[in-house]
């Protein structure tokens, strides 16, 4: 008799991955069928793909039953399809990996060696980056300074999503609906036990990157956004600093105008004040506006994502209502 194997679950986020899900799914193949010791569920989810991304994952989903896939709605963004699979992923634990094979598969074995050993969290930080420009790697590199300098939690340097999961960080995750996600800080929030494996990033197998300074602007006012208010804070210090230089150039201006009578040039320095003045105004107006912005949005409480299908079975929504939470 076969003993209680535990189940894993790999969880693949895709939007427009055509070219690369049938190399993806040969190195897993091969991954699952050499690690017998457990078994293995691969949750493929479509972020809304334009491409032939869906009907492959159709295919495969014939060829092996091993293979689950879920269909959002519509493309919602990497870290959104990532929170839509853990909701639907059943293994006791989860490995969050790429579909374009920047993260080796081959690590998983190492991952879940460390599981074994106790730790809830292994994640895998990059030793190198190939394929990567010059100037993406110093941004990132800058963000991630600016990052830690304004928030209290540890963000792990080189780190992305590819990392396994114990059930109960899954879960963790699960509780936390923002909308907003900035899920490498969410792993960090949510503590336990955390072991990192160090790999070569690989270059991207095929295809192209769904990533452009856009998104990676948007995502990264996301990360301070979403885990501090020290912005607020500075704001705050900086309105005093500047409102006291203020008063005491206001004194030197009255006693100067007291002693030596009413001096009518000055149209530099008026100028100078008013626009630093408005300057530093906006910018704390947008910082506000930034804070006003998410309250806005997570206090819609819209559910993160919508289901078209989870395999063959399609959504019917008829259960939305309910929050999945109410119990
Ligand atoms: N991805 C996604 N939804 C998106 C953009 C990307 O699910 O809107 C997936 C993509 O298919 C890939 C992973 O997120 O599996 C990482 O994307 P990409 O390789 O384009 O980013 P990079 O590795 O260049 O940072
Ligand atoms: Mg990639």
């Amino acid at each position: 008799m076969e003993e209680n194997k535990k189940l894993v679950t790999i969880l693949v986020p895709a939007y427009n991955e055509e070219e690369v899900l049938h190399m993806l799914y040969e190195r897993l193949e091969t991954l699952m069928d050499d690690n017998r010791a457990y078994d293995f569920e691969v949750l493929l989810v479509n972020d809304g793909s334009k491409d032939k991304t869906l009907q492959i994952m159709q295919e495969l989903r014939e060829k092996d039953k091993r293979i689950n896939y879920l269909n959002l709605s519509r493309n919602f963004g990497k870290e959104t399809a990532m929170i839509a699979g853990l909701d639907y992923c059943k293994g006791d634990a989860v490995i969050i990996i790429d579909a374009d094979l920047q993260d080796p598969p081959e690590l998983i074995p190492e991952l879940l060696k460390y599981w074994e050993e106790g730790y809830d969290d292994v994640y895998a930080k990059r030793k190198s980056r190939q394929g990567e420009s010059f100037l993406k790697k110093f941004t990132s590199k800058m963000y991630y300074k600016v990052l830690q300098a304004f928030t209290k939690i540890e963000i792990q340097k080189d780190t992305g999503d590819f990392r396994l999961l114990d059930r109960r960080c899954v879960e963790a995750l699960k509780a936390m609906r923002e909308s907003q996600r900035y899920t490498k800080g969410l792993f960090s929030w949510i503590g336990y036990n955390k072991k990192e494996v160090l790999y070569d990033r690989d270059p991207r197998a095929a295809g192209k990157t769904k990533w452009n300074y856009g998104k990676l602007i948007n995502l990264s006012i996301d990360g301070i956004t979403s885990f501090t208010t020290s912005p607020l804070r500075w704001a705050a210090g900086i309105g005093i600093l500047v409102s006291f230089v203020a008063f005491i150039y206001m004194i030197v201006i009255i006693v100067k105008t007291i002693v030596s009578g009413v001096d009518v040039p000055g149209y530099a320095s008026t100028m100078v004040v008013i626009l630093f003045l408005g300057g530093i105004q906006l910018i704390f107006l947008g910082v506000i506006g930034e804070y006003l912005g998410r309250a806005f949005n997570e206090g819609k409480h819209r559910p993160l994502y919508f289901i078209e299908r989870y395999n063959e079975e399609k959504e019917t929504n008829a259960n939305l209502n309910k929050s999945k939470f109410d119990n």
